[in-house]
């Protein structure tokens, strides 16, 4: 779709840029710029003008779907040529490495859900109590983990932000032993092998070398050391090295990343030209003005001189809204009537802070019908650990007495029952407690665990949910649990007020239950969808938007707490979600929603900071 004669439209830092003959260079620019464009029309030049063979290309980027956009870009400019350009992400790049030295095969590289699945086993193993947490601390870990491998960091100085020091090093080491015991690797040592082999093998390096001689690399700011390191050495010893990024969109550094290393090219290699891109073609004079005043406020990082194109799209639209149903609705309607005035559903996105925010407004949409394409996966709210308690006591409730169920909820909160209670043959409650007659203060706690599921079963199902949680007492036993864990107790009650206003919806058990499968039939459904034929409205996080572009865009939920996210304390973490912001607002084109909501989940909500910053410019920050 883009017109070949584009080549003549671009303008003439873009041009110098694209005609870099040899050697270092970096492209250091804001969004909307042309970056990557910059890269693609640069492919064409090295093939058409330059004579460089195509399979001596390498455009390297991080995730596989900037590296499929990217390969779709260059085809489109190519006509539809296919030429045999290398287009891959740092890992299945380094994995080829290996598989030729090693003869690794794709079974032996696991991904991510191995490897969530192998550390769940890890952390039970090295700490039961972590046995019940869910995906999200898991995932938290899985960071860690990748940072502490891809920093190449030394482990007994680490200092970790999801569990105490040695239990932290205990897993990092068990998890480690397992993968050698498995004889597999994950993501982060196919890093450390690849750059392993390049330091041990010169012969097997010069052939890489020699294959690669050109080397483009999109995104750079969020390089870790290792890539990095591993990059240098592919290089050698031309050095055709050209990289571009922006350091204002560096928002990978909680996953290892490095933006100063982009910062410190030139250092690394004295002779590199340095381009700089000064108009941002994408977005609309107030965009541009509002994302420009929010990211003055950070105090560390290069200033980039920006000015748009004149292009003209109304106002940033800001709204605040009592609560996130009123809010929701809001962007419901006016999808549709974008959607009336002519736009595509897919020229709409609705970025998120966190998958939680996702949630709701999946349901929502499902429910009115209007197709949708997420393009990371939302973990199900139904899914939640915290969830699962909420519906054993239900399932309980409703008469199911297993002892899966039964196991479940005994003591949460705590109420001194024995696990050993339910080892023998006897398993109804029923009977259990006629089984202690002898012991009258068990068939006491027992009798009271059975009249407060019977207290449940009486209830509709948003009663039922508040009953658990304030009655029976199960925020009590999570708070303390929260506390014991290190884990963020607002999240988790997050989720539980998120379940208690999702089961309101609906008048019975069964109604809740049955729409609960219905939504993951839908989920899965979506998830099966290939990528090719994605149409429907956007819902992505901003971290899974990067790169791309969007006609409209909302930004729900901008609120304190969640954009700068409360984990954000330190004025650095404050600087990154500051950066993440930046990235989710210079994603539109045109429309730019930007709502914020006066109570969440039955608590008053502040609006974020950034709403401020982005009605002017400050002037102290920068360099
Ligand atoms: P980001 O930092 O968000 O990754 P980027 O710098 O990579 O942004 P691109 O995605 O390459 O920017 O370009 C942004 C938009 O501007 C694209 O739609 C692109 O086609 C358009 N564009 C870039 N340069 C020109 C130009 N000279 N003339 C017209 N359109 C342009
Ligand atoms: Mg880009």
């Amino acid at each position: 779709k883009q017109p070949l004669s584009e080549q003549s439209q671009l303008n003439s830092y873009q041009k110098m840029a694209v005609s870099h003959k040899e050697g270092p260079a970096l492209v250091l620019a804001g969004p909307g710029s042309g970056k990557t464009l910059v890269i693609t029309h640069r492919i064409r030049m090295l093939i058409e003008e330059y004579g460089v063979a195509p399979e001596h290309i390498l455009v390297i980027t991080f995730t596989r779907a900037a590296a499929t956009q990217m390969k779709t870009r260059f085809e489109e400019l190519m006509e539809g040529q296919h030429l045999p350009v290398t287009f891959g992400t740092f890992h299945s790049v380094y994995f080829r490495v290996l598989k030729h030295a090693y003869h690794y095969d794709a079974s032996q590289i696991i991904g991510e859900e191995r490897r969530l699945r192998l550390l769940s086993e890890v952390s039970a193993q090295v700490e039961p109590a972590m046995a019940e947490e869910g995906i999200e601390s898991l995932q938290e870990l899985l960071s860690e983990i990748s940072a502490v491998k891809s920093d190449m960091l030394d482990i007994s100085h680490y200092y970790s932000r999801t569990c105490p020091e040695d239990t932290f090093r205990e897993i990092y080491q068990v998890y480690e032993e397992r993968l050698r015991k498995e004889q597999v690797i994950d993501f982060d040592d196919m890093l450390s092998l690849c750059f392993e082999l390049f330091s041990a093998r010169k012969d097997i390096l010069s052939g890489w070398q020699r294959k690669y001689q050109y080397i483009l690399c999109d995104e750079f700011q969020d390089i870790n050391r290792l890539q990095y390191e591993i990059l240098k050495l592919l290089a050698l010893p031309e050095n055709n090295l050209f990289i571009v990024g922006d350091d204002d969109q560096a928002i990978y550094r909680f996953r290892g990343a490095r933006p100063e290393l982009m910062l410190g090219f030139e250092k690394e290699y004295p002779g590199a030209d340095r381009y700089l891109l000064a108009v941002n073609y994408r977005s609309s004079e107030k965009i541009i003005q509002a994302a420009e005043n929010l990211i003055s406020h950070n105090k560390v990082r290069f200033r980039k001189e920006i000015s748009g194109t004149g292009k003209d799209g109304g106002p940033v639209i800001l709204g605040s809204f009592p609560g996130t149903g009123e809010e929701y609705e809001r962007i419901l309607s006016h999808i549709r009537s974008y959607r009336e005035a002519g736009r595509a559903y897919e020229e709409i996105a609705v970025l998120v802070r966190t998958n939680t925010g996702a949630r709701k407004l999946l349901g929502k949409l499902m429910e009115y019908n209007i197709p949708f394409q997420t393009r990371d996966t939302v973990p199900c709210l139904y899914d939640h650990w915290t969830s699962g308690d909420i519906f054993a006591y239900i399932r309980a409730a409703m008469g199911d007495e297993s002892r899966t169920v039964l196991l479940r909820i005994i003591n949460k909160p705590c109420r001194y029952i024995s696990r050993t209670v339910f080892s023998g043959s006897k398993v109804s409650l029923d009977e259990i407690e006629a089984m202690y007659e002898e012991k009258p203060w068990m068939a006491e706690r027992i009798r009271s665990l059975r009249e407060d599921l019977r207290a449940v079963g009486r209830l509709s199902p948003y009663q039922a949910v508040g009953y658990i949680r304030k009655t029976i007492g199960y925020d009590g036993y999570l708070k303390g649990y929260a506390k014991e864990r290190h884990l963020e107790e607002n999240g988790l009650l997050e989720i539980l007020e998120e379940l208690q206003s999702d089961a309101g919806e609906y008048k019975t058990f069964a109604a809740w239950f049955s729409h609960m499968s219905e939504y993951r039939e839908e989920m899965r459904r979506q998830r099966e969808n290939s990528a090719a034929d994605r149409r429907g409205v956007v819902i992505s996080t901003i971290h899974g938007a990067k790169g791309l572009e969007y006609p409209v865009v909302f930004l729900p939920d901008v609120n304190e707490q969640v954009i700068p996210h409360e984990k954000a304390g330190l004025s650095a973490d404050v600087e990154e979600e500051r950066r993440l912001f930046y990235v989710a607002m210079t994603r539109a084109k045109e429309k730019l929603h930007i709502y914020s909501v006066k109570e969440r989940y039955g608590k008053s909500a502040v609006v974020s900071r950034f709403v401020d910053e982005i009605k002017s410019r400050k002037d102290t920050g920068g360099s």
